[in-house]
């Protein structure tokens, strides 16, 4: 393509060529303005009808909003534009011309349902605050990488069309596989856990999680965005500091790196980065504190999961991220090692938010015998577990590691009410396309 000038880069003096969609055309009768924007910004562009050329003017002026065009011509300081300068335009070339009934409108004058805007997901994004969404989206990536390979970790992508499921029968996808029966994977669990044991010791990966949860809530996906640790010679605290780690570093880069983001989502002066270490609770007092505040109608007793309300009152009782640790080992995974005084107790852990949970993770149990066991307790048979169980015969050390939810991850960082906001193609009980 020509050479191109983004909006942001256009200095006076320039002759320049920027390139985008049409925001908005503003006719003040002898003078006219087009407002063009791009990935970078929004530019002014005069035409002063009685100076210009009748064929310029007439092109630039008579184009549909959001159709895509270049203009080529001089870059003026001007002040009273909304960035300081204004391209005096020498040629309009229409590139794409956009169908003047546009199904949502990306300058956000007017407002459009959430199903609306995911059905439109191009113009939904031509919007600062649904862009700024998804650039933050991507810093937190790159500083979650980052983090993982400062911490000595490899980056890996596992399977995801697997043979047998994890996290239990009901949230399985099924598919046909050359006419086997076969599952989208719902966690990276059991193959992360076969690199701790292989030389590599330290991995992380980002990658989807598909959970064929019946339930629409405003914090579940059925195909979700799973960023996984697994390290070999660690134990649940190990885990929890490298967790810890990661979501601080994704908070901190956010901060550095994004503030123009914040500022248009209009979160700037209330964003922060967590402070101090994040408070560690056992599940016993998790459970004491809940019922303390008196937000349950029945008290809690040992044993039971946290209902989604019990969550909430705790959350709002401590006001910032915490751990919930030492579980009940019953309500945890068959995976999880239970701890090495207390069989009542698991190694597992969960990371909150006070809207909700993060991550979940733990120590693994590495014994051979124990695992077995474990895999039996579930109701689940060992021998469709061979490819996994077989490797702990032959030397895998202590590991621990966890799975922290990409999407739940940004939803609280940027306060978004519905997790679809973070998610550029939701899937969900109703959405499978686009
Ligand atoms: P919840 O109880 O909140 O449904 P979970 O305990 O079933 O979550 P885990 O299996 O522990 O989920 O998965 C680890 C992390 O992955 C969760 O803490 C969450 O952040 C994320 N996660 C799991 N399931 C979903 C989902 N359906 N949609 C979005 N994120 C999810
Ligand atoms: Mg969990």
């Amino acid at each position: 393509m020509q050479d191109r000038t983004y909006t942001e880069d256009a200095e006076p003096g320039d002759e320049a060529t920027v390139a985008g969609w049409v925001h908005e055309v503003r006719d003040l009768g002898g003078i006219a303005f087009l407002i063009l924007r791009d990935a970078t910004g929004k530019i002014q562009i005069k035409f002063e009808k009685d100076e210009m050329d009748d064929d310029l003017v007439e092109t630039g002026l008579g184009v549909s909003r959001e159709s895509v065009v270049t203009v080529t011509g001089t870059v003026e300081e001007e002040p009273r534009a909304p960035t300081g300068v204004e391209v005096v335009p020498e040629s309009v070339e229409v590139i794409a011309p956009a169908d003047p009934e546009l199904p949502l409108d990306p300058s956000g004058k007017v407002d459009a349902e959430l199903s609306t805007r995911l059905d439109n997901r191009t113009l939904d994004l031509r919007k600062d605050e649904v862009q700024a969404i998804f650039e933050i989206r991507s810093e937190v990536l790159r500083a979650t990488r980052e983090q993982f390979r400062e911490v000595g970790c490899t980056e890996i992508t596992t399977p995801k069309i697997v043979a047998t499921g994890t996290e239990g029968g009901t949230e399985l996808f099924p598919i046909t596989y050359f006419g086997r029966e076969a599952f989208m994977n719902q966690s990276p669990q059991l193959f992360k856990q076969l690199m701790a044991g292989s030389n590599l010791e330290r991995v992380f990966e980002i990658g989807p999680i598909f959970r064929a949860e019946e339930h629409n809530t405003p914090r579940h996906l059925n195909e979700a965005t799973s960023i996984d640790f697994e390290g070999a010679f660690c134990d649940h605290h190990d885990a929890m500091d490298v967790v810890e780690g990661v979501v601080k570093a994704a908070y901190e880069a956010v901060a550095e790196n994004c503030a123009e983001e914040l500022e248009t989502l209009g979160i700037a002066d209330d964003f922060s980065v967590p402070e101090g270490e994040f408070p560690r609770l056992s599940y016993e007092e998790a459970i004491e504190r809940i019922n303390a505040t008196g937000e349950l109608d029945e008290q809690l007793v040992w044993g039971d999961d946290l209902p989604t309300e019990g969550e909430k009152a705790l959350g709002a009782d401590v006001g910032g991220h915490y751990f919930i640790t030492d579980w009940p080992s019953e309500i945890k995974p068959f995976y999880i090692m239970d701890d090495d005084e207390d069989e009542e107790l698991s190694t597992g852990f969960d990371l909150m938010h006070p809207r909700m949970e993060l991550v979940s993770g733990g120590q693994r149990e590495h014994r051979f015998e124990h695992l077995v066991e474990g895999f039996e307790q579930q109701g689940l048979d060992p021998d469709e577990f061979e490819y996994y169980t077989k490797m702990f015969k032959y030397g895998m050390p202590p590991h621990a590691g966890f799975g922290l939810g990409g999407e739940r991850l940004l939803m609280t960082m940027l306060d978004l009410d519905n997790i679809r906001e973070a998610v550029l193609f939701p899937r969900d009980r109703q959405r499978l396309s686009p």
